[in-house]
């Protein structure tokens, strides 16, 4: 079967044995995978000693081929879409699960699909099938579908933010999210999906001007209780530091290139402010995650750009230059 492997900071499509089904698990073939930010940031920051090791794709579409479970929770034929990492869940020998720092935990960063999500055929184990994977409503697209695991990030910033889905008072406060790249966007959804009122600022006006066509502006009179930062830029530190409310949040949600800006101790002392940030989804989050796409509360129609699992390359290539908002590579 076809599978995507780096090669000196390159995609090569190369011919690989398809997975088999030996112990509990099963065995999905994929429709489609997301290309996320963080692949991208794999890519760039790959050496020949670690790619190996590297896993490309996990915003995974797929049907499940063949499956070897104790529960009958799905069956084949059965469209699903996925995420990667599961924590280990075991409150009592586990710091991390218990104190609900999921993505912290060791299983969690061990755990992985297998090959990789830019294959034909991927194996999952009975604890993905157990925590990661969501049965999706036939009338999404699957493009739409893909949203699952992104969708899932952006829940948990928002919950980790102090915000519950299920608070009728979130209305009353006012979140700014700083950088509109494809997850910004979707964190304005969720964030609209949690009834809290969402702002967008990105430093490019055609990024600006899409937020726009979705529905979301930017008012630099406000002030705002939560600042979210999506942009892998260490500047934009400074500027969620100008909009942030005293006594507000900011919750870091990207990587940046420099990191050398450091936090501003005094800023955030005498302003009381509280800087947190949010790694990867709890299983909870994706849980909710499946349900806001399938029933369609956030709607994420007509935001990717179609690619074939040869052009992945040249989807990578759009990315990088930012020429495309989101790449989806059918499979
Ligand atoms: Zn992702
Ligand atoms: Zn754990």
């Amino acid at each position: 079967m076809k599978s995507a492997k780096l090669k000196n900071k390159k995609i090569e499509i190369v011919d690989v044995p398809k997975p088999t089904l030996k112990d509990f698990g099963a065995i999905i073939k994929v429709i489609g995978c997301g290309l996320c930010g963080s692949d991208l940031v794999k890519i760039k920051h790959s050496t020949p000693q670690n790619e190996d090791k590297i896993v490309l794709g996990h915003e995974v579409v797929g049907i499940i081929d063949e499956i070897k479970s104790s529960e009958n929770k799905f069956k084949k034929g059965d469209v699903v879409a996925l995420s990667h990492h599961y924590p280990c869940m075991d409150k009592k020998n586990c710091q991390y699960c218990n104190n609900g720092s999921y993505s912290m935990c060791p299983t969690f960063k061990k755990s992985n699909i297998y090959p990789n999500g830019f294959s034909e055929y991927i194996f999952v184990n009975q604890n993905h099938l157990k925590y990661n994977i969501y049965k999706m409503n036939k009338d999404l697209s699957y493009d739409q579908m893909a949203f699952l695991e992104p969708l899932s990030c952006c829940v948990r910033a928002i919950r980790r933010a102090g915000f519950s889905y299920e608070d009728k008072n979130n209305s009353t406060h006012n979140s700014l999210v700083i950088g509109l790249g494809s997850i910004g966007l979707l964190m304005l959804k969720g964030l609209k999906a949690f009834n809290v009122n969402a702002f967008g600022f990105d430093i490019s006006s055609k990024r600006m001007q899409n937020a726009l066509i979705h529905g979301f502006c930017f008012d630099e009179e406000k002030k705002y209780d939560v600042v979210f930062l999506t942009a892998g830029n260490s500047k934009a530190i400074d500027t969620a530091l100008n909009y942030v409310i005293d006594g507000g949040k900011i919750i870091v949600f990207s990587s940046v290139e420099n990191d050398f800006a450091g936090f501003k101790n005094n800023e955030i002392y005498y302003r009381e402010l509280s800087v947190i940030s949010s790694y990867s989804p709890a299983i909870a989050d994706l849980e909710l995650s499946a349900k806001l796409l399938n029933e369609k509360i956030v709607d994420v129609k007509n935001i990717s750009t179609h690619y074939t699992l040869d052009n992945l390359s040249q989807a990578v290539n759009d990315s990088f230059n930012n020429d495309v908002f989101k790449a989806y590579i059918e499979i």
